[in-house]
């Protein structure tokens, strides 16, 4: 049985919009409710719970209403709180869920396949998964001056999309361990545990800019 978390609760300032990332609207339907509908439309999603800004809960509780079952709780004040509260909710709806999806709202067209094939890893025993493609920008550390300090070697690089996926024990100890996290699978490598990957997919782009909101629109467009 499995779970599918959306940490949707952050400001989401880089779009430029006025509101959350996650209500910012796409060919008319907010992102959210985009990502939202990816996840249940892969067929192995039990129940969704996405979390909002606490003064947009009523807003995307009813951006949400055509999508079934979706819970919209308060999220917490940075994304680890809101995933811990999301992971609480997820669990007392349905207690007996063995893995837990962790997506991102702005990953408007995530492919119904990608969830189905990180979902399958972990069912196949891998206690983490994520979604990769292969860098193809080279890569630089930089110091604080931004001059470069090294250019690690781009075979070994990978870009880390969502869902992630991951046992539900595993998540809760690496939860219970984290103090913030900008990434799921970061903390469970914390604790010690393999994180796999699987290959990711370009359509699960993550929508930051104004410049990727417009690519995103043509998209849908054609
Ligand atoms: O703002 P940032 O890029 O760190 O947010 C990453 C993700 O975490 C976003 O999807 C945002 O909505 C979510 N988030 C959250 N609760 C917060 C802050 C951010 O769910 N308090």
């Amino acid at each position: 049985m499995t779970v599918a978390l959306v940490p949707a609760a952050g400001r989401g300032e880089r779009l430029g919009a006025n509101g959350p990332k996650a209500m910012v609207s796409l060919h008319g339907l907010p992102l959210v409710a985009h990502a939202v509908r990816g996840l249940l439309s892969a067929g192995c999603v039990r129940h969704v719970v996405v979390a909002a800004p606490v003064d947009y809960l009523d807003a995307m509780t009813a951006a949400l209403a055509g999508f079934e079952p979706v819970t919209v709780v308060p999220g917490g004040a940075d994304r680890t709180a809101s995933v811990r509260l999301a992971l609480a909710a997820a669990l007392e709806r349905v207690p007996d869920a063995k893995i837990v999806l962790v997506h991102d709202a702005a990953r408007a067209f995530t492919p119904p396949a990608l969830v189905r094939s990180v979902t399958e890893a972990v069912a196949a025993g891998a206690p983490a998964v994520v979604p990769v493609l292969p860098v193809t920008d080279t890569v630089k550390r930089v110091d604080a001056a931004g001059v470069v300090v090294d250019t690690p070697s781009r075979v070994d690089l990978r870009a880390v999309q969502t869902p992630q996926g991951f046992a539900v024990d595993v998540l809760r100890r690496a939860y219970e361990a984290a103090d913030v996290a900008t990434d799921d699978a970061g903390l469970v490598e914390r604790i010690g545990v393999p994180v796999h990957t699987v290959p990711g997919d370009v359509a699960a782009m993550k929508i930051t800019t104004p410049f990727d909101l417009a690519v995103a629109e043509a998209v849908l467009a054609r």
